[in-house]
């Protein structure tokens, strides 16, 4: 049996039908570019999210960019990342100008670690922007406490954790403003590239309508040197069918998890996802870790199961950054999490058999050894 990592053909097929027909809507519309149809899922993706604005926009990325130039962060200021991130929240950070300062995420939940956030504070900090990694709602609450109590703005990097809950709130409604993504492996995801801001700030949402369509408000009148980052009527066509099916999708991602854990409990040398009892996560990633987790990944692969690594170098670590000046062994946390991790399938069209063999095979490593 070859079990891919992800499979969204068979996503595709299970909702082709409703597809084509918001594709088929949104292509005789004749209007392509910030239409009906974009504004009909920001309607919906506000209210799931329990916010008052949504404005879509071309990618992950660019939300996040888009929210630090709506705050006038930029050149001389600091923003608070997680060390283990994927690069996209620093690389928002530098578009921005500013400049992204880690902090090492908590080893049990793999998520920014408040105290040591506080001790990264200085005068130059504007913002600090949690992630919420692999699905899982990152420590708001006390995230939250500290940024009042320093004048920070909170942004939520909510790329990996549509309709994940902290007690009871939704993320993405979590912070002052949140950007997500809608690359097509995200939970909710296109067919092509999008993402979105969400916020209850009204004057911010304001800003990001002019921010992302070049600066202009009235056509052709340009109060500011704006971008071109704007969701597309058929990815929004698209997002707004696929928006209907996410709850019954996340149910399924944690019945897969629980299934996972359930199975994988006793084995020697394995560790699981642990998260606090006061989040829901959506399970974007199902992620072990092991002290042989390249081997375990060449088992799996040999056995024909899909894995990946996320992330197999920080982002500190990479060419990319070699300009912050950060050498190996700065964030240890981090660095065992690169040697470590690994993500096993994990969608909502995964069967019970898949996952039998998938665990079957990591059991077959662990007690092998
Ligand atoms: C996917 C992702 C992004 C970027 O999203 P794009 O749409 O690819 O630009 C940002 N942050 C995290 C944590 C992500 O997983």
């Amino acid at each position: 049996m070859q079990i891919p990592f992800l499979d969204l053909k068979t996503n595709y097929e299970s909702i082709a039908d409703e597809i084509r027909v918001a594709v088929d809507r949104a292509l005789a519309s004749g209007w392509y570019i910030l239409g009906s149809e974009v504004e009909s899922f920001e309607t919906a993706f506000a209210a799931y999210c329990g916010v008052k604005h949504c404005i879509g926009v071309g990618n992950g990325l660019d939300a996040l960019h888009l929210i630090l130039r709506g705050y006038d962060i930029g050149p001389g200021d600091e923003v608070i990342v997680p060390a283990n991130t994927y690069i996209a929240t620093a690389l928002a950070v530098s578009y921005a100008g500013a400049t992204p300062v880690l902090v090492e995420p908590v080893d049990a939940t793999c998520n920014l670690d408040p105290e040591k956030l506080e001790r990264a504070i200085t005068p130059r900090t504007r913002a600090i922007l949690p992630v919420h990694l692999y699905g899982q709602p990152a420590a708001m609450g006390p995230i939250n406490d500290i940024a009042r109590r320093h004048g920070l703005k909170v942004i939520e990097d909510n790329a990996q954790a549509q309709g994940g809950c902290y007690r009871g709130a939704r993320t993405g409604a979590l912070g002052d403003a949140a950007g997500t993504s809608f690359y097509p492996g995200k939970n909710l995801g296109a067919y092509g590239d999008a993402g979105a801001i969400t916020t209850n700030d009204d004057a911010l949402a304001e800003r990001l309508r002019r921010l992302r369509n070049y600066g202009q408000r009235v056509k052709y009148y340009n109060d500011e040197q704006g971008y071109n980052s704007r969701l597309d009527e058929l990815q929004a066509a698209i997002l707004k069918v696929k928006l209907n099916h996410l709850d019954r999708w996340t149910a399924r991602r944690r019945e897969i998890a629980a299934e996972y854990t359930r199975l994988l409990a006793d084995i020697p040398g394995l560790r699981l996802p642990e998260h606090p009892a006061d989040i829901d996560p959506v399970y974007h990633l199902y992620v072990i870790r092991h002290a042989r987790r390249d081997e375990l990944q060449k088992h799996l692969a040999a056995r024909g199961i899909g894995t990946l690594i996320h992330y197999p170098l920080p982002l500190y670590l990479q060419k990319a950054y070699a300009g912050l000046g950060i050498t190996a062994g700065a964030f240890p946390i981090s660095e065992a999490m690169a040697r470590e991790v690994l993500s096993l399938p994990i969608y909502p069209e995964l069967t019970l058999e898949m996952i039998a063999t998938v665990v079957g095979a990591v059991r077959e490593f662990c007690e092998g050894e």
